[in-house]
């Protein structure tokens, strides 16, 4: 019940939340989350009178609208991207199983430098840490004030 309290809060605020109102229940067409029970969660199978709509994640994704950037640099990064990418992924696929509309909008790959953007600024903030706590470095986060946006840098050379 807690968690569920949170989630709510997460995107109360959010005007891709506020300025569509979603039917209880609706299925996003694009990526079959479920608003149910005033929150959105992946349901199997999902209500039979759930009603079509856009969910606020792939509507920030199509707007490409993000809630955080992740910026990771130096030489390191080049020498383990591989392993890097796998790790953003599975930082994705946890978060999104427990909060559905963390998702990543975007990759950019330039060589010693990666820029990831999110739909919100926990998966931003989750993606630095997980990087940072698997390979160490310098990690360093800005919430600028009064928005619900996060920066995250990462660095090792
Ligand atoms: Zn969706």
């Amino acid at each position: 019940m807690q968690r569920k309290d949170r989630l709510i809060q997460e995107y109360i605020h959010d005007p891709y939340f506020t300025k569509t109102k979603y039917h209880d229940p609706s299925i996003c067409k694009r990526c079959g989350v479920v608003f149910h029970d005033g929150i959105f969660q992946w349901m199997e199978p999902a209500p039979v009178n759930a009603e079509p709509m856009i969910c606020p994640a792939c509507r920030r994704i199509e707007d490409k609208y993000e809630g955080g950037i992740v910026v990771l640099e130096g030489d390191f990064l080049e020498k383990h991207k591989d392993e890097i990418f796998n790790l953003i992924r599975n930082v994705e696929r946890n978060e999104m199983a427990y909060r559905p509309l963390e998702r990543i909008i975007e990759i950019k790959d330039e060589g010693n430098k990666i820029t990831i953007t999110t739909t919100y600024e926990h998966l931003a903030r989750r993606i630095g840490e997980a990087v940072n706590r698997a390979y160490k470095g310098n990690l360093s986060m800005q919430y600028p004030p009064g928005a619900k946006y996060i920066r995250v840098h990462w660095e090792r050379d």
